[in-house]
Formats: structure tokens, C-alpha cells, sequence
């Protein structure tokens, strides 16, 4: 009975000390790429910013190596639009995306000698144009999503509709006549996830930017802990100043705000930093693939 209580009073002392720091292993690289760029206004990133010019925003991607399985966070825009633009409709004319052949994912994956194959999960912030593009071309890797994202990507509420294509999410569906539903492995997440049980890779649910947005917190051996903000933080001042985005961009505001309290959680409890996909000057003093953080 007395064990009994020291095991149950060692478990309280750990829960309220939180999470005991793993380990992570060693070799683990973090990589930073883009797939092109795009135009768009920085007041619909950043309330209170100009409407205009247009700024042009890079589309970041990132890729951790880990001895258990590769893992992509977010895939970039389609890579159809490197011969069609139409295949984003009018939203080709708002935001003028810019890709070339050595845009589409696997030329970027290339220059780390990594091809579609050898990505073992597919994590994606959440399914808007210039996250969620590429989820295609990864059919033999997990698809790591929450779970209301998945549906929201297909059947978004009104005004929340614009940011999705729905080609994106319909090569999610297996064909006509597969009693399976999906055309891949698919998590389909209700919160957070310690992806490898390690500690080094943990996926925090942020609803906000989206219904089910998603951030990805890497514990780096050397670098320390990188958040990896997909739309949940788009400007650096975003998130020192508490600035959210334009309605359209923000499904939950208050869900913004509480995802931009969870960064400065973990910077002030672990020293973590955090590395935005959209802030052009941001992305300009990060290191891009082939280097790479360790
Ligand atoms: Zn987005």
C-alpha cells in the first residue's frame, strides 16, 4: 500500500511538473524549403497592415529527419500550377502564384536526396492551397491531420471556403468501388500527438487559423526546439503583438490567440523558437535545404 502511494505520488509530482524532457535522438535534421512564391495582401495576414501592394510571401515547407521515419510538414501549393494556374481558378489572378519545375515538391525533396517514397508521414498544418497541395504525391506515406480539418478541406463553412481546392482533398478518396474510404494512410488526429513516443516530435493542436489547424513542435538535438507555426502564426509580430488575421483567415480568433499564448509557453519553459512558412524577412535568415538545423 505505501509503494502503492510513493507510485501515485511520484505520477501527481510528474503531471504537475509536466512532461519529463526526452531525449532526442541523435542525427535528427530539420530542413527548410518553399515551393515557389505568391502574392497576397499583408492586411488579410495581419489585421491593421495595408491592403496594398500586394507583398510577395514565400511558401515554406519543412522536412525532419528522424532514425524512426522522415517527416514533411505541409506540402506547398500543387504542383499542377507549374503548367496550369487554372487549376486554382481565380484564385490563380488574386494570388499569383509563382512556381517553377524546380518548385514541385520532389525536385525540392531531390536536393536532399529524399524522394516521395521515403517520407513516412505527411504532417500538414491544415488543407489550405498552399499547405495541403501536394498530398497527393505521397501515397504510400501516413497522412498525419485532425480529424475535423479533413472534413472541413472538402465542405468548409461560409466565408471559409476560398482557401480550399477541392481536387486537393478529393485524391484523399480511393476510387470508385474501394470498400476502403481513403487512398492512404490517414491519423486522423482529436489533439495533440507525440508522433514518435520520443519527445522530439510533438503535433499540438491549434484550431483557429482553421477549424482543425495544426502546429508542429520539433525538439532538435543541437538547435533546440523549433515550433514550426504553418498559418497559425504568419508575421513574427503577429505573435509578439497578438495580431490575428483577416476574418477569412481566422476561423477562431480566440483560438489564434491561445495558439500564440502556447508559443510563448514554450519559448519561456524550453527556449523554444518558431519558424513562420509566410513572413518573407522571417524565412530570409532561416537556413534552406541542403543546410540544414541539427
Ligand atoms: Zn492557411
Amino acid at each position: 500500500m505505501k509503494r502503492l502511494m510513493a507510485a501515485t505520488a511520484a505520477f501527481l509530482l510528474t503531471m504537475m511538473l509536466g512532461p519529463v524532457q526526452a531525449e532526442s535522438p541523435a542525427g535528427m535534421q530539420l530542413y527548410v524549403f518553399s515551393s515557389g512564391r505568391m502574392m497576397l495582401s499583408k492586411g488579410f495576414l495581419q489585421n491593421l497592415a495595408p491592403m496594398e501592394p500586394k507583398i510577395e510571401i514565400p511558401i515554406g515547407f519543412f522536412v525532419v529527419k528522424h532514425p524512426k521515419g522522415n517527416v514533411l510538414f505541409d506540402t506547398g501549393n500543387n504542383d499542377k500550377l507549374i503548367t496550369d494556374l487554372g487549376y486554382w481558378g481565380k484564385l490563380a489572378t488574386i494570388f499569383e502564384p509563382k512556381m517553377k519545375p524546380e518548385d514541385a515538391i520532389d525536385a525540392q525533396l531531390a536536393k536532399i536526396g529524399l524522394k516521395p517514397d521515403d517520407i513516412k508521414y505527411v504532417v500538414v498544418s491544415h488543407m489550405h492551397l498552399d499547405h495541403g497541395g501536394n498530398v497527393g504525391k505521397f501515397p504510400n506515406s501516413t497522412l498525419v491531420i485532425q480529424d475535423d480539418e479533413l472534413g472541413f478541406a472538402m465542405f468548409p463553412d461560409e466565408p471559409f471556403a476560398a482557401g480550399y481546392i477541392p481536387g486537393d482533398a478529393q485524391v484523399l478518396r480511393a476510387g470508385v468501388g474501394s470498400s476502403k474510404p481513403n487512398a492512404m494512410e490517414i491519423l486522423r488526429l482529436n489533439g495533440d500527438l507525440d508522433l514518435f513516443g520520443d519527445g522530439s516530435v510533438l503535433i499540438h493542436r491549434s484550431r483557429g487559423h482553421t477549424k482543425g489547424s495544426q502546429m508542429m513542435l520539433v525538439r532538435m538535438p543541437k538547435t533546440g526546439s523549433v515550433i514550426l507555426t504553418g498559418d497559425a502564426a504568419y508575421f513574427r509580430d503577429n505573435v509578439e503583438k497578438n495580431l490575428i488575421p483577416n476574418i477569412v483567415l481566422a476561423y477562431d480568433p480566440v483560438g489564434i490567440v491561445q495558439g500564440y499564448d502556447w508559443i510563448r509557453r514554450m519559448m519561456a519553459t524550453e527556449n523554444a523558437s518558431f519558424f513562420t512558412a509566410r513572413d518573407p524577412e522571417a524565412y530570409k535568415t532561416l537556413k534552406h535545404a541542403p543546410e540544414f538545423y541539427e
